[in-house]
């Protein structure tokens, strides 16, 4: 017999190992700006068209490369960053696999310019699912430019597997400000079609966490400041009071690069144990500083998560850390550390009267106005200030009545009255949820922002340990054929932490004790079956991981019908809840759940 063992050409490898590196169009631009930084850069502009699926370009203005760097940049491991083994282990930059480029170039049309400081001209070259098209000299501004067009030309089915424009827009926004975050002394922008979402300038950190997150950030960060010989950690954490029940901000960086850490998460959560409620987030942006030597970033090729040799002694480290922050802030609650203001007020001058100020608006808050009006069209992500300013209101009016729900809040003109005075709400179709804001009023579709708040509610049960309330009934009995049957029990834990109670597997049907309270008027059958169906229709989507894909299918299994009457308090709840959500514009498949009609268009329609 001959021999069959033959060596995949370098296009078709590049492809398999693109797999890996590009999931999708944000994975390439994490890759891209690190390499900026990587770099030296200290300005770096990503424009994005079609979230990505159209074109990702990021300039920037670092050393550039040379004709013959900018063509091996091409070649699976290629990389200047080490040269050995034992470099690995002192890696301080965030690239080194050498993967990053050759894997982007396999799967899309790729077009890069870049030149060094010294040289006039600089090279322009042209690569299309692996194959060099062309490399010319070519005038451009020093540092290097590269356009990802037409992500996946060439592997149809992950072009399939894309999301929403607005789901895979997220997930560019989180790439994006997981590396602004850490590297606040780089200018960054963000434009996706033609909008700007982001202008951050180089900042102080808490200033750039201000930035990112919007200016109320500003009173709720606390500093957290712990130096040690095994690791040193700074940064800020949110004050409990602000602790939501949906996950709030949370990150870890090491080094300067975004990790996830479950354990570390742990000792933070722990430190904030007894001052918020069991099942609320805080928030924290922490910045340890190990020795390199002592983590391995190698586990994992997206290189979002890391493995320290002393993950003990950092674990009882981080929790003191914050503990002495959160220390020192309950002892003088009034005392703002270090707040350095995002706008400096001059001070005031001496014998100057001043009255007080008077506005009917109490909530005016001119930083959220503009930004409200800078980026209508992008609806993306209402926490980070840019977005959709306007519904900011409705978060602070849903948030405030959560803590005084006595007062009841006219949405036309913010002022709170004890009377009988509601919040308007008006139902359209049994669809849709009219209510007013300051300037308009604002559609909500009733299923889809009570699958928004389903959903986020599951996943909050999924990841804490505690459990949805379940709902207790006779036992019932539900027939099931082997497969359902098999794919039950398999998700039995996480269906538990849902509120269901169910035993008595494998006999080809399963007997149900409990499920979630919120469930109990669909029949236990149905809800069985309608959420297995959902989970096994939403297989394909191989990267969600399944808790998210369980928690999707239960909301949308959970949530209300169209066409189903709402009492007003039920409609006045949903919107509350909604905007206690972390992301409630967007159904959890993507879909707008709010759409805003402004007085001022309104007016120029009546004009014509
Ligand atoms: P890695 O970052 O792991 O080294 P990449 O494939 O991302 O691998 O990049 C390969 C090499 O190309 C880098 O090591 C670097 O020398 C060069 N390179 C990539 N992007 C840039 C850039 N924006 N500016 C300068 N050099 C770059
Ligand atoms: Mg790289």
């Amino acid at each position: 017999m001959s021999d069959i063992i033959h060596l995949l050409p370098d296009s078709v490898a590049n492809q398999i190992a693109a797999g890996e590196v590009v999931q999708r169009p944000a994975s390439a631009v994490k890759e891209l700006m690190e390499n900026a930084i990587d770099a030296g850069a200290d300005t770096v502009s990503l424009i994005v068209k079609d979230a990505g699926k159209t074109l990702i370009r990021v300039i920037d203005n670092g050393c550039g490369m040379s004709d013959t760097d900018a063509r091996l940049s091409f070649e699976r491991h290629a990389t200047s960053k080490i040269s050995n083994a034992e470099e690995l282990w002192r890696i301080r930059t965030k690239g080194f696999r050498g993967e990053a480029l050759a894997s982007i170039a396999a799967i899309a049309h790729v077009e890069m310019k870049s030149r060094l400081r010294e040289n006039e001209l600089g090279t322009k070259i042209i690569v299309e699912g692996s194959e060099v098209k062309g490399q010319e000299p070519c005038a451009t501004p020093e540092g290097t430019s590269i356009s990802v067009k037409n992500i996946f030309f060439n592997t149809p089915a992950r072009r399939n597997f894309l999301k929403s424009d607005s789901v895979e827009m997220r997930h560019i926004v989180e790439e994006f400000e997981r590396v602004a975050l850490v590297h606040n002394d780089v200018t960054f922008t963000l434009h996706h079609n033609d909008n700007e979402l982001f202008h951050l300038r180089a900042s102080t950190l808490r200033q750039r966490v201000v930035n990112v997150f919007g200016v109320k950030f500003n009173e709720r960060l606390v500093p957290v400041n712990e130096a040690t010989d095994i690791v040193s950690v700074e940064g800020f954490i949110g004050k409990p009071e602000f602790a939501r029940k949906t996950r709030g901000e949370q990150y870890f960086f090491v080094n300067d690069r975004f990790i996830k850490n479950g354990y570390l998460h742990h000792a933070v959560k722990g430190a904030f144990e007894d001052l918020i409620a069991r099942d609320a987030h805080p928030s924290y942006f922490l910045y340890l500083k190990v020795s390199p030597e002592t983590i391995d970033v190698n586990i994992h090729p997206t290189k979002t998560e890391v493995k320290f040799s002393e993950e003990r002694a950092i674990y009882a480290i981080i929790r003191s850390a914050v503990r002495n922050s959160l220390g020192k802030y309950n002892i003088s609650p009034s005392l703002d550390f270090e707040q350095e203001d995002v706008m400096n007020v001059a001070p005031m001058p001496r014998n100057v009267h001043v009255g007080i100020p008077t506005t009917k608006d109490q909530y005016f808050n001119p930083f959220e106005r503009e930004k409200g009006s800078s980026a209508k069209a992008g609806s993306l992500s209402s926490r980070s200030g840019g977005f959709g300013g306007d519904w900011e209101e409705l978060y602070r009016i849903s948030e405030k009545r959560r803590e005084e729900p006595q007062a009841i809040f006219d949405a036309s003109t913010d002022e709170a009255v004890q009377t009988t005075t509601k919040q308007v709400v008006l139902d359209l179709q049994q669809k849709y949820i009219l209510t007013r804001i300051r300037s308009g009023f604002i559609l909500v579709h009733r299923r889809r922002a009570h699958e928004r708040v389903l959903y986020e509610k599951a996943l909050t049960s999924l990841e804490s340990q505690s459990g949805w309330s379940q709902q207790k009934l006779f036992p019932q009995t539900v027939e099931l054929n082997p497969g359902d049957c098999e794919l039950i029990e398999d998700l039995r834990e996480d269906l538990y932490r849902l509120g269901f109670n169910i035993d008595g597997f494998g006999s080809g049907s399963i007997v149900v004790h409990g499920v979630p309270a919120e469930a109990s008027e669909l029949s236990v059958e149905s809800l069985i079956e309608n959420l297995l169906e959902q989970y096994k229709n939403s297989v394909d989507e191989v990267r969600s991981d399944h808790r998210e894909r369980l928690a999707r299918s239960l909301a949308a299994t959970m949530c209300i019908k169209d066409g189903k009457p709402m009492e007003e308090v039920e409609m006045i709840d949903l919107i509350d809840r909604l905007f206690a959500c972390r992301q409630p514009s967007l159904s959890p498949t993507g879909k707008p759940v709010i759409i805003t009609f402004d007085m001022d268009d309104i007016d120029k329609k009546f004009k014509i």
